[in-house]
């Protein structure tokens, strides 16, 4: 992150202690501080996806379209090492498709891409620029013939903020994702949200050295600038970085809770932790040691659009501007979504309050959670054998008494008190349906952001 906001300052800023706020050594009423605050709106986001810049099936003006027409009000195409600015190019993440005549460029622009007679992740096939020309005309794609190879020009940035954004409604954040990767296959992706350039991909020998360097890279190559950093889906594949890595790195703010409804399913050992687990091992961690608490997003993450979105955020903020939906993210005022929603979150620093949006009839359930100050903070670590798509690892396990539900409430508004013994406090909603499976893809629920 650039600018950071810390809990006590977006407290102060955001209204939520106003009987206690002064100005100029004055102290306010409720009532006027309530109205020198401009009213808040949440506004839903999504800031991991991908489109043929990199390895996404769609043509940038697809994918964006889709979010724009599927209810989100600002997303970030996060491409895997590539920003889509217009320097002229022909090769990208997983794809060197240079012509035997670059003559026929002269004068050209962007990225093109090379339109692949046979099907296959990530190629560019005929059906993904049929469909974009249906959507938006034979204009919207441009295309360069070399021989028996039809070439197609890959958006700008800049070209799709002009065709897309619209004050007030839709919203464009530049960004990428950045990869990182070890000898032994395990895998480091973050994402620089609100920057333009990238940087080389960085290999090191461990992920939190990856972590690690690529944080101190990103506040070296963006300095000044007011991005984010987000270190993502911890369980893709495998295990790849751990929450022993994140305690290690407390510069790391924001983390991905729900990429995609990645639970560990798809490699993960029966052992192992879950997503909200990991979180909950950090946060213990950092507030038994006066640090700021992890925050966790949802994202989709999507290459394949066939398959709907399966988490999301949502962000309160004054304006749908960069900086005001930045800030609001890293003063932690915003909740992870796979179907629920909250239509309030205050925490007023001892409470934390919350109220479902109800959209569709419950039952509904809010559970409080987090961890006691006498936690076991002790881990044991076991052997992960070798897979077919993985190496081996070692993994720490933690005690039970890390993420304990402090609190139920069968009911679409609750709250909760801190207690002397408490670390923290979080949210979670959850739909009550008969016949669910436990796993969060299945189990509509939002997940607010902890508080202590
Ligand atoms: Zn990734
Ligand atoms: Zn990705």
């Amino acid at each position: 992150m650039g600018k950071r906001f810390s809990r006590r300052d977006f407290l102060k800023t955001s209204g939520a202690i106003a009987a206690a706020a002064c100005v100029g050594g004055q102290r306010l009423s409720a009532a006027a501080n309530a109205a020198a605050e401009p009213k808040k709106h949440w506004f839903k986001c999504n800031l991991h996806m991908h489109n043929q810049w990199s390895d996404g099936e769609p043509l940038p003006e697809w994918a964006i379209d889709w979010y724009k027409s599927h209810g989100y009000h600002f997303i970030c195409p996060s491409d895997h090492n590539i920003f889509q600015s217009d320097r002229l190019r022909f090769d990208g993440f997983g794809f060197d498709n240079t012509p035997s005549d670059v003559a026929a460029f002269k004068g050209e622009t962007s990225l093109w891409k090379v339109i692949s007679p046979t099907r296959g992740w990530p190629k560019l096939t005929q059906a993904h620029v049929d469909e974009t020309i249906e959507k938006f005309g034979k204009d919207s794609i441009r295309t360069i013939t070399v021989g028996t190879q039809t070439y197609v020009r890959m958006t700008p940035f800049a070209e799709l903020e002009k065709r897309f954004a619209e004050p007030g409604k839709f919203l464009l954040i530049p960004g990428y994702e950045q990869t990182g990767g070890c000898p032994n296959g395990q895998q480091v992706h973050v994402n620089f949200i609100n920057v333009r350039e990238v940087f080389p991909y960085l290999a090191a020998e461990t992920p939190r050295e990856i972590l690690q360097r690529t944080y101190a890279k990103g506040q070296e190559a963006y300095a000044g600038q007011n991005y984010l950093f987000t270190a993502n889906h911890p369980l893709w594949r495998y295990y790849d970085y751990s929450p022993a890595d994140l305690i290690a790195l407390p510069q790391i703010r924001v983390f991905e809770l729900n990429n995609n409804a990645i639970a560990s399913g798809l490699d993960g050992h029966p052992e192992g932790w879950k997503p909200e687990k990991f979180w909950d091992v950090v946060n213990a961690y950092r507030a038994a040691h006066d640090q700021p608490l992890l925050l966790g997003l949802g994202t989709d993450d999507r290459h394949s659009y066939v398959a709907p979105a399966k988490a999301w955020s949502v962000v309160r903020a004054a304006k749908l501007g960069t900086e005001d939906v930045l800030a609001a993210i890293s003063a932690g005022d915003f909740y992870a979504s796979n179907g629920l929603d909250f239509a309030d979150i205050h925490f007023d620093g001892k409470t934390l309050s919350v109220k479902i949006d109800v959209r569709e009839e419950g039952p509904y359930r809010i559970q409080f959670l987090g961890t006691k100050k006498d936690y076991d903070p002790s881990s044991r670590t076991i052997d992960v054998a070798k897979g077919p798509r993985r190496p081996a690892r070692k993994i720490d396990l933690y005690s039970d008494s890390i993420g304990v539900v402090l609190d139920t409430v069968e009911g679409v508004e609750a709250s909760y008190t801190l207690k002397a013994d408490d670390l923290y406090v979080r949210a979670k909603a959850v739909k009550v349906a008969e016949g669910l499976k436990p796993d969060w893809e299945s189990q509509p629920a939002a997940w607010t952001q902890p508080y202590n």
